[in-house]
């Protein structure tokens, strides 16, 4: 089966690849290349955000694809800054227009920052009108994302966290599946931090398998039920990302991949009280 038909299927029923592709910092004059490398490399699923100021460019490349449009699944974000209702409403609308689009597949509430109440009963009004398929947060640790669910009609489809093999979340994946939340691995790779990419455990079981440590993560995310979005400019690396589904993970391995989690990110922590101030101080044109 294609790489791109894998699919999990969220708590209403809509099915979004397990491995999609991410955009963030690309740079906007590159981004038109790279999405339509991606989707010719195969990638049918798209992770932007109106803060990653690429939106347009990414509209583009699909545009240009010709590929139908009910086997692409697109994601874009919320900013802090346009949290609040009508405002969420409002720059829904400039995604869709800069995308190009005349529907969303997934809606993701960035950060768990400003009013993300009101942003939500924006959001669960647009998914009620049929303009978005599924929407989601991103960046809530747990007890925001129980707080969220427990107060409103729609459960968050998806909470995209940072989970790589250095900061594994097994805990909060356990809550989110309680809750029917899919997790969504952001920064998959760590962007190489803490040299993931020479990381001798990591290398010795690709060695075992004839694979890059690229593989072995995004294979061992996938063993867990994690949706990835690894990002690259290279099409090498796009085409070598996706070649994740033929091979497997002994237990063993998972076991020794399970012994990498520090616990604690490689970024920063969304709780600490001189981020949450940077983060929405940060404007978004
Ligand atoms: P990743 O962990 O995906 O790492 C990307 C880096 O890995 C790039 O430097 C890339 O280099 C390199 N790389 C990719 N594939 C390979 C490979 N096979 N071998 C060696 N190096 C490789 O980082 P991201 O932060 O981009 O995370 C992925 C996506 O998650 C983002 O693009 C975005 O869509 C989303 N995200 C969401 C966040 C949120 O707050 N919700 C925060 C951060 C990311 P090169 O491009 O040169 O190949």
């Amino acid at each position: 089966m294609a790489a791109s038909n894998r699919l999990v299927t969220l708590n209403n029923g809509v099915q979004m690849p397990i491995l999609g592709f991410g955009v963030f910092q690309v740079p906007d004059d590159q981004t038109e290349r790279v999405v339509a490398d991606a989707l010719a490399a195969g990638y049918r699923a798209i992770d932007t955000a109106a803060s990653y100021g690429n939106e347009e460019a990414v509209g583009r490349a699909i545009a240009r694809s010709g590929i139908p449009r009910d086997e692409l699944f697109v994601t874009t974000k919320l900013w802090i800054q346009h949290t609040g209702e009508p405002t969420a409403r409002r720059e829904f609308d400039q995604s869709l227009r800069r995308l190009g689009l005349d529907y969303l597949d997934l809606y993701l509430i960035h950060q768990p920052l400003g009013d993300y109440y009101s942003s939500w009963h924006a959001m669960e009004k647009l998914q009620a009108e049929g303009l978005i398929r599924a929407i989601g947060v991103s960046n809530f640790h747990r007890d925001r994302l129980v707080d969220l669910v427990t107060h409103n009609d729609i459960t968050s489809a998806v909470n995209q966290v940072e989970t790589h093999p250095f900061f594994q979340r097994a805990a909060d994946q356990r809550v989110m599946r309680e809750h029917g939340v899919q997790i969504e691995s952001w920064g998959p790779f760590a962007e190489g931090r803490n040299n993931l990419f020479t990381n001798p455990v990591l290398t010795r079981i690709g060695d075992a398998h004839g694979r890059s440590v690229a593989q072995v993560v995004l294979r061992w995310l996938i063993q867990r039920d994690v949706v990835v979005i690894p990002k690259s400019v290279r099409p090498d690396r796009m085409a070598q990302n996706l070649a994740v589904f033929d091979f497997d993970l002994t237990d063993d391995e998972m076991t020794s991949i399970a012994a990498l989690d520090t616990g604690a990110s490689m970024f920063f922590d969304h709780r600490d009280p001189e981020m949450v101030a940077c983060l929405g101080s940060r404007r978004v044109d």
